[in-house]
């Protein structure tokens, strides 16, 4: 097939760990790679957010990121993006030319919009099947965010707009599934594809960075409030008290370089709780990680812990069963089913530094149970989330969406008989 991605912030050419560089630039880069693998042509456009970056990048034999104008090329946080989402379905509808693509896939809801907007064009003389992929849902984002969800006010018709008209959802997890159909989305239309892991990167073997304490609990992703990293700040002078001072917590992302790190209002947030929790000399803030150092920082951890409000989908806990470490997850969205409780990490309430506490305690206290635990992580990553296995799932969904549409064809032009 001839694929189309559009993921207008999430390029899967950026450095992760900032605010709005994350699970989704992974997802986008390695489902396009592992489709391309697989015989597929795939071409991702985003939004050119720099100057110096070149049109198009050929990433692979199959594989091409171009870069598309569409608002200033500087950095725009993506809840500024909408307005210039004309603009980058234009300059995706051009690329196309008179040979569109088989299929599109959009990532994100302003995505979505650009997809369905090149797709659709009624002088273009083609249609092609639009395939979308969510991420994030806005309805969730608000639920847990309140007034704080800073996503702009016309993602609340828009977004539900989108699920409406595409040909086909792959949603990430079973609890997104739960959330389209509240949205009304019949559940026909909806195939689940979850997010993978790099397994050539991500595995137990190889060499771990050394720890400075006795233990390291590790935290790993963009640093905003609702990942919950202060949430395990305050478990640890519970940990303390439960007979388990000399740990130390690794927190990678955030910032960028060390001094960006620490005029980041997040970061200040975080490193004033511990000192007025007293517990200032057992926390690390790395910033951000690139990718290839990463497992090394998985294999020196004992638990890695992932305390978000909410989580569409969390692709750090895959990367730590991979690298056969135990995780300590709150009991939501994706983490419910990558996450077994008891099997390859424990599962805690969401918002509940004491759930985290004990859960590490036990976790801590007990070498025999992590490395039960680990391996369990490690051998259910293997068998279930490949990204090969995930771009395989993708493939059904797109021949389902191109199916679905030459029959809405036939139908239509037997109606027009
Ligand atoms: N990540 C990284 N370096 C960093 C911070 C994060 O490589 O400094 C990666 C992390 O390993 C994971 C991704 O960014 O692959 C975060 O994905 P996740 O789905 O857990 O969170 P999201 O960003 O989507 O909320």
């Amino acid at each position: 097939m001839k694929i189309s991605m559009i993921s207008e912030h999430a390029s899967p050419l950026a450095a992760l760990g900032g605010v709005d560089a994350g699970g989704q630039n992974v997802h986008v880069a390695a489902l396009s790679e592992a489709l391309a693998k697989r015989g597929h042509r795939v071409t991702v456009y985003t939004r050119r957010d720099a100057t110096e970056l070149p049109s198009r990048v050929k990433v692979g034999r199959r594989l091409e990121v171009v870069h598309v104008e569409a608002g200033p090329a500087c950095h725009i946080p993506k809840d500024e993006l909408l307005p210039f989402i004309g603009e980058l379905a234009d300059g995706i509808a051009r690329d196309w030319g008179a040979r569109p693509p088989d299929v599109v896939h959009g990532h994100f809801w302003m995505s979505g919009l650009a997809a369905l907007d090149a797709a659709r064009r009624e002088d273009a003389g083609y249609c092609v099947p639009v395939v979308q992929t969510f991420h994030a849902l806005g309805t969730v984002k608000r639920r847990h965010q309140g007034l704080e969800d800073t996503s702009p006010p016309e993602r609340r018709w828009l977004e539900p707009g989108v699920a409406r008209s595409a040909d086909r959802i792959i949603a990430t997890c079973s609890d997104e599934v739960f959330e389209l159909k509240s949205m009304g989305i019949k559940t026909g239309k909806v195939s689940i594809a979850p997010c993978g892991v790099d397994l050539g990167l991500f595995s137990a073997e190889g060499s771990a960075d050394p720890k400075p304490r006795s233990y390291r609990i590790l935290s790993v992703g963009r640093l905003v409030p609702r990942k919950g990293v202060d949430l395990v700040i305050r478990a640890l002078p519970l940990l303390s008290d439960a007979g388990f001072g000399d740990v130390e917590l690794l927190i990678v992302g955030g910032g960028g370089d060390s001094r960006a790190l620490h005029t980041d209002p997040e970061v200040r947030r975080l490193l004033d709780l511990a000192a007025e929790l007293g517990v200032s000399d057992r926390i690390s803030l790395q910033g951000q990680v690139p990718r290839a150092a990463m497992p090394g920082i998985f294999r020196s951890a004992d638990a890695v812990v992932c305390a978000p409000w909410y989580e569409p989908f969390g692709i750090v806990p895959l990367e730590a069963m991979a690298c056969g470490v135990p995780v300590v997850a709150a009991a939501v969205g994706g983490l419910r089913d990558t996450v077994v409780d008891h099997n390859t990490g424990l599962h805690v309430p969401p918002r509940d530094p004491e759930a985290i506490a004990s859960a590490l305690a036990l976790l801590l206290g007990d070498s025999a149970l992590r490395a039960e635990l680990g391996a369990a992580g490690q051998q259910r990553a293997g068998s279930r989330y490949s990204w090969d296995r995930v771009a395989a799932e993708t493939e059904k969904a797109y021949q389902l969406a191109a199916a679905g549409m030459s029959a809405d064809r036939v139908s239509m032009e037997g109606a027009a008989l």
